[in-house]
């Protein structure tokens, strides 16, 4: 008996719809990138429950035939490529004609399409993968693409579907991608009838990203542009005031296409040399435009890296843009407010009465407590205590050295504390303790603060409301891309709030869900604790520099900031003595 069988057309189709359609964001990016393929000028999006309810695609493109339409839906059918001698010249998003099958196969569609000639338009209607109807009905030249129940009769794909947030959040990812890419083109984005993104055609890429950011952070970016020779780079950096705590934000095109590139990460790292706290980063947009005959595409097989015929020229070019650009941009850290530390809440040292706690886990990623000491045996953490360190005589801070570390005397030795880890490390451990109390310090401001926000942060923001109010944020939404945030834990007060809350809501978009909410609340205490800590490069009194060692001596792991860096460094007396011949 034969055992291999040849599948039925609508089970062939399932399984293309497995591989293209994954969630409601993979709807959307097909039916855009076709109304892109189209020549659409406006592109609409309208969807219900995070798109598994409804998804609609409005365009403004070409327009289908009614033979064209019918035909659309079956597998393999595009009008993009006619034989194999076509690949290699595809300039199209799609060309497989696979989209609209794999949709339709998992999902009610009814298209209807317009291409602007005397007959008026034509709907057709497809249920499951089986075509119900077909007739005439009036549409403009466009097409309007409307996809509903997504994955009706495929329960176990339904069963993965995120909540409607996450779908949202996706799908406002796909746009934006989509969006940047395309600056001349309008995009605009409904959910359950509210208007989540408007972008009206901007003159170039540049503009297009301060729609995308928002009036707000747009504020805070600086134009780049320069040319020379044949190259040429535009596009947008922060200003040094505004950083980041990762380099996610450093995103490089080259002649429209989004890629990495090493060299020109270093151009950019070197151009914010000594403008930016110690681990911080800009974020920039960079536009590079550059013969096709200087640059090779292929030396990767998803096409995110380029090769240059001259690279330095690259480098150099976008240094000396970047340069630019920053000239007269302020600099970070003489804009940091001072005297934070007053601010500094908390009981008067009592280093040796620590009280018991239960000990807390440390964020998800940290390495564990370990320093690159000048005394190889390192006490565990939490140990210091307990390996006999802390005996009666005080922590007692000696001298502050280029305003950014603390010599101070142990009991057994000398330690040299890193200001600004240690004091991330005790408003950390000290925030998360209060926060599982549910008793974290908090403040009203007295003018609440309102910020414009990306689409994006609305949804991380909705995602992670409950933890934020956790830790003492108090936050509503105040307009459909407006955050308003009324209160702060008493730590976060004197710091730039809005600048804080956008880093926040970006630990939250880092965030893995598969990692649980216990270490997203941790990455949230941890980005709030590094943004209030006391800065490097910055002149503390004695009683501050007290405080700080003593308190970072009562942290269960005294030794690391939260982001596993080391916070301090020992010299015990024995190693001194042997060191200096007394021994
Ligand atoms: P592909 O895009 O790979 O060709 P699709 O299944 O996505 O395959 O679309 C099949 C065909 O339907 C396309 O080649 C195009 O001719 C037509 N089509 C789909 N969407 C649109 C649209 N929005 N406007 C005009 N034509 C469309
Ligand atoms: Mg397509």
């Amino acid at each position: 008996m034969n055992r291999i069988r040849v599948l039925n057309e609508s089970v062939a189709n399932q399984i293309a719809a497995g591989e293209v359609i994954e969630r409601p964001a993979s709807v959307v990016k097909e039916l855009v990138e076709n109304a892109l393929d189209a020549g659409a000028s406006r592109i609409g999006v309208e969807i219900d429950g995070g798109g598994a309810e409804r998804v609609r695609v409005i365009d403004d493109g070409c327009g289908m035939s009614p033979e064209d339409a019918g035909l659309a839906f079956e597998r393999h059918a595009t009008s993009k490529i006619r034989e194999a001698a076509d690949l290699a010249a595809v300039r199209t998003f799609g060309f497989r004609g696979e989209a609209l099958a794999s949709i339709a196969s998992v999902s009610d569609v009814t298209l209807t399409t317009g291409d602007g000639s005397s007959g008026g338009g034509w709907r057709v209607t497809i249920r499951a993968g089986r075509r119900v109807a077909a007739g005439p009905a009036p549409h403009p030249r466009g097409t309007t693409v409307e996809v509903g129940h997504l994955f009706l009769n495929a329960p176990a794909r339904r069963k993965f579907l995120r909540s409607a947030s996450t779908e949202v959040a996706q799908i406002v990812d796909r746009l934006t991608r989509a969006a940047s890419a395309h600056p001349a083109i309008a995009f605009s984005l409904r959910s359950g009838g509210r208007e989540l993104l408007n972008w009206p055609p901007a003159p170039a890429a540049a503009d297009r990203l301060l729609q995308i950011m928002g009036a707000d952070l747009g504020r805070s970016m600086l134009r780049v542009e320069r040319r020379e020779g044949p190259l040429r780079v535009s596009g947008l950096a922060s200003v040094a005031t505004v950083h980041r705590p990762t380099a996610r934000d450093q995103h490089l095109y080259v002649n429209a296409r989004p890629v990495r590139d090493r060299g020109v990460l270093h151009a950019v790292r070197q151009a914010y040399a000594g403008l930016l706290p110690t681990g911080r980063h800009p974020a920039v947009h960079l536009f590079l435009e550059i013969p096709p005959a200087e640059v090779d595409v292929n030396v990767h097989p998803a096409k995110s890296e380029v090769r240059f015929l001259r690279p330095g020229a690259v480098h150099d070019l976008v240094r000396h843009a970047l340069n630019e650009a920053l000239v007269g941009s302020p600099v970070a850290g003489r804009t940091e407010p001072a005297g934070r530390m007053v601010h500094e809440p908390g009981p008067a040292p009592a280093w040796v009465a620590r009280p018991s706690r239960a000990r807390e886990r440390p964020p998800a990623g940290t390495p564990p407590g370990s320093t690159p000491d000048v005394e190889a045996r390192e006490p565990e953490a939490g140990g210091l205590e307990a390996a006999g360190l802390l005996h009666r005589v005080p922590f007692d801070a000696l001298a502050q050295y280029r305003e950014s570390y603390i010599l101070a005397s142990a009991p057994d030795g000398l330690v040299i504390v890193d200001q600004h880890a240690a004091h991330e490390r005790i408003l950390y451990d000290r925030l998360l303790r209060d926060s599982l109390a549910s008793r974290v310090e908090r403040q009203r401001l007295l003018f609440p603060v309102t910020l414009e926000v990306p689409a994006t942060h609305v949804r991380a923001f909705e995602i992670a409301s409950d933890t934020l109010a956790g830790l003492g944020f108090a936050i509503s939404l105040f307009g459909p891309t407006t955050l308003k945030v009324e209160e702060v834990p008493v730590l976060a007060i004197g710091s730039d709030v809005a600048r804080l809350v956008r880093e926040l809501l970006d630990e939250v978009l880092e965030w893995d869900r598969m990692d649980g909410w216990e270490a997203l609340r941790h990455r949230i205490a941890a980005s709030a604790a590094c943004h209030a800590a006391v800065r490097a490069n910055h002149a503390l009194a004695p009683e501050e520099m007290n405080r700080i060692v003593l308190d970072l001596m009562r942290c269960d792991r005294p030794t690391t900031c939260p982001h596993g860096r080391p916070s301090l460094l020992r010299m015990p007396l024995d190693r001194l003595e042997r060191e200096f011949g007394r021994r």
